[in-house]
């Protein structure tokens, strides 16, 4: 008979706990969801009746095979590409385009290069009305979060790539979104600094209200920050299956590395 290899952690802790998290509101739902790309007059099946369902507050990650449509998924719930067949829904909105209740983080960061840090993280506010030294002061809060108070009025160039991508996570959160949408974000980052940014990420998630769907090709990373990984397969996208992810999560007050690894 088939035992699945992590059977053995399923204490009835980790069960109640996931009972627990299935038991919240529906944070984001996806719904019979289809998606082809045509191709020199040829259609290509990218995503096939994909169904899935994150809760509040849930982390949820996104793993599976280059190539089967992983970042499709990711800009459908942006609302950056149309499907052909099915819905998807933050609560009880049909996403019908991009909105502010979504924010995006990419591997590639995407700021604006002429622009500050502070500038960074004060553009959607004041986009969005607020006035400019409430822009500021909320920036400055989101600033201190990720400890890059020095940098506040550096340009990105002079940033390092785990830098940057502080900037990028806190310039979409600042906008208050529902849903945090990261592709591969710490993809191109050295092992060192993705562990950095993976405990800033945990502890920025554990203190606000926010649900996570990351998307990254490496499992490992899945298991240490998801409640629950999304596996996709390829040819066309579908659900492979939805596993719970029994891994206690750090908790705030534990270091596991010094605070001077974050400084
Ligand atoms: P992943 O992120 O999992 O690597 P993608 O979502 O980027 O996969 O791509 C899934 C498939 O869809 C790939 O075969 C890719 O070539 C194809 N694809 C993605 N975007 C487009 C597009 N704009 N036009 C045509 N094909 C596309
Ligand atoms: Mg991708």
């Amino acid at each position: 008979k088939h035992i699945h290899p992590l059977a053995a952690w399923y204490t009835p802790e980790i069960k109640d706990r996931n009972a627990r998290i299935l038991q919240r509101p529906k944070a984001l739902t996806i719904s019979n969801l289809h998606k082809t790309f045509e191709h020199k007059g040829k259609k290509i099946n990218v995503l096939n009746s994909i169904d899935f369902t994150a809760y509040k507050r849930e982390f949820v990650c996104v793993v599976g095979p280059s190539g089967c449509g992983k970042s499709t998924l990711a800009r459908l719930i942006a609302g950056l590409e149309t499907h052909e067949v099915g819905a998807i829904h933050i609560d009880d909105d049909l996403v019908d385009g991009p909105g502010p209740d979504r924010g995006m983080v990419f591997q590639s960061y995407s700021l604006f290069p002429w622009m500050t840090v502070k500038q960074n993280v004060m553009f959607g506010l004041t986009e969005s009305g607020m006035s400019k030294n409430s822009a500021e002061a909320e920036a400055f809060q989101w600033i201190d979060l990720v400890g890059l108070e020095k940098f506040a009025n550096a340009y990105p160039h002079q940033l390092s790539g785990g830098m940057k991508q502080r900037v990028a996570i806190i310039r979409a959160l600042a906008n208050q979104p529902k849903i945090l949408l990261m592709d591969e974000p710490f993809a191109a980052l050295d092992p060192q600094n993705r562990l950095k940014m993976q405990r800033y990420l945990l502890e920025i998630w554990q203190n606000i209200d926010i649900t996570i769907f990351f998307i990254t090709h490496d499992l490992d990373e899945a298991i240490y920050l998801a409640d629950r990984i999304l596996i996709l397969e390829a040819n066309p996208g579908r659900v492979q299956e939805t596993l719970s992810v029994p891994l206690p999560r750090p908790r705030k007050e534990e270091t596991l590395l010094s605070p001077e690894f974050f400084a």
